[in-house]
Formats: structure tokens, sequence, C-alpha cells
């Protein structure tokens, strides 16, 4: 990456508070310490009910949301934030497990802004951010 580029992701993610909403421990680890590298601020909820109790009050500018979650699954917790009028603004990008078993269409239709099958492509992830981030 050159100097320009890097700069004005610093300047974008600087602005960013991110909620990554993940219960498995290795991906909230790697996905929080890559992105609290890059400036981003990073919040976490291990499921589905957390994500709903601190979306509010922490007001994040983008959500990563695993589908797979244990007490309210990733699609109930989108569609519910997208429900309520506080919340319904923010983006949410899917993170799902299987690119071919129609989890795409689903994450859509759930509320879902944008999609990225796991393993996560970080590079790839940082610029489907990006272009929620900029405006
Ligand atoms: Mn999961």
């Amino acid at each position: 990456m050159d100097r320009e580029t890097a700069n004005l992701d610093e300047r974008e993610a600087s602005l960013s508070k991110i909620l990554i909403v993940e219960d498995n421990e290795m991906l909230q680890e790697i996905l929080s310490e890559r992105l609290g590298f890059r400036g981003f601020d990073v919040v976490i909820a291990r499921d589905g009910e957390r994500a709903l109790a601190i979306t509010p009050q922490e007001k994040p500018d983008l959500i990563l949301m695993d589908m797979s979650l244990p007490i309210l699954d990733g699609w109930e917790t989108t569609r519910r934030l997208k429900a309520n009028p506080d919340t319904q603004h923010i983006p949410i990008i899917a993170l799902t497990a299987h690119s071919l078993s129609g989890d795409r269409e689903k994450s859509l239709a759930a509320g879902c802004d944008d999609y990225e099958a796991k393993p996560v492509n970080f590079a790839r992830l940082l610029k489907k951010m990006s272009t929620f981030l900029k405006g």
C-alpha cells in the first residue's frame, strides 16, 4: 500500500467506530487487532442479545455481524436493528461461513447492507467497509 492510500485509510478509520458481533474468539481477536491497528475504534459483542443492548449506546458507524451466534442469531439481530429507528441507519456487513448456500441472499433479505464470506479476506472486507464509511 502506498503512503497516500495509507493516510487516507487512517483518516477514515480515525473517525469510525466498528462493532464486531462474533462469538468465535479467534476471529474476534484477529478482526479487532487488525482494525485497531488501522485506527478504528473497536467494540465487541459475543452474541446477538448483547449487540442489541449496546448498539444504541455505542452508536457504531458500522457493524460486522456474524450470522451464527448464540442466544440470538445474526439474522434476527439484524432484523431487529433494522426495525429500530435509532439503529436502522447503521450499515451492517454480514459475515457467514457458507458462500454458496444462499447466505448472501438471506443476509440481504434480513437487512444487511453487504456480505463477506468466511474465511474473511481482510483487504476485501476493508474495501467494503470503506464504501459505507466515506459518506
Ligand atoms: Mn459464530
